[in-house]
């Protein structure tokens, strides 16, 4: 089989596949470019690759031990909505990982396939458990909802004149990585920056508030949390994922705080 064609059976069984899956969180069928397999394989070496080049925490350190207390009760807190919606296969291809690395950015991403990389930068901001929960919440309801996936999308089309993500590996491997990294919040290396929609982010907030009630954490914490990143990101020149606030600080705490009495009642157990 010659690459095109294989690029055009990839495609189209994507553009099948992807017609017809539903998303838990954002409950929509997508048309996309990328497979999910492909997504995931990608994932796994990206973060591999960051992880090479990246100061890595060991468990050991007080700072990873709490990244992983709290970023697993959210992992159990996710499982446990998904298996009682009887949506657990969605969760199938998921290998879980949680790392905490040295670094000034205030920042924290999770990657397709549930790999997760908090910043030590965040952890003077997040300051308890519960919000960095809130911070983990977030990120994970990005990689549950694809949201990386559609940036990703986007860049392939834009960028890359619409190639497969598996072509364009192939083809133009640093730019795509480039575009990849951007997609899921890495950095913006190579200038491309694709910040998450508006809406992509306050579907972020809310389910993010959802597991950490959930998780037994209280979302009150988010609305401190987020006045408090607030303060952090005013001096801040590059936007990380988490201070790239689409949604300005003030309009997103109102969101909040509009479903807060709404998510304790439904979903806070503490
Ligand atoms: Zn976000």
């Amino acid at each position: 089989m010659t690459k095109q064609f294989l690029s055009v059976v990839l495609l189209s069984t994507t553009i099948f596949f992807s017609a017809c899956t539903q998303n838990t969180i954002t409950g929509k069928s997508q048309l996309s470019l990328i497979s999910d397999a492909e997504v995931m394989a990608a994932a796994n070496t990206e973060y591999k690759q960051f992880l090479s080049t990246n100061k890595v925490l060991t468990a050991g350190s007080s700072d990873a031990a709490s990244v992983n207390r709290v970023g697993n009760r959210i992992i159990a807190a996710v499982k446990k909505y998904y298996a009682d919606m009887g949506k657990s296969a969605e969760l199938e291809s998921y290998k879980w990982e949680i790392n905490t690395v040295s670094s000034k950015e205030a920042n924290a991403w999770c990657m397709p396939g549930g790999k997760i990389v908090v910043y030590t930068g965040i952890l003077p901001i997040t300051q308890n458990d519960a919000a960095l929960a809130v911070v983990v919440g977030h990120e994970v309801t990005h990689a549950l909802a694809s949201h990386g996936k559609q940036r990703m999308n986007t860049g392939l089309l834009q960028q890359l004149g619409g190639q497969a993500l598996s072509v364009a590996l192939a083809n133009k491997p640093q730019e795509t990585q480039a575009l990849f990294n951007s997609a899921y919040g890495l950095g913006s290396q190579y200038g491309v920056m694709l910040p998450f929609a508006r809406k992509d982010e306050y579907e972020a907030d809310k389910f993010g508030l959802m597991f950490t009630a959930l998780a037994g954490y209280d979302p009150r914490e988010a609305v401190k949390f987020w006045q408090r990143m607030s303060a952090a990101s005013g001096g801040n020149q590059k936007p990380p994922e988490f201070a790239s606030t689409h949604p300005s600080d003030a309009n997103r705490i109102t969101q909040l705080q509009s479903i807060m009495d709404d998510t304790i009642s439904k979903y806070y157990k503490p």
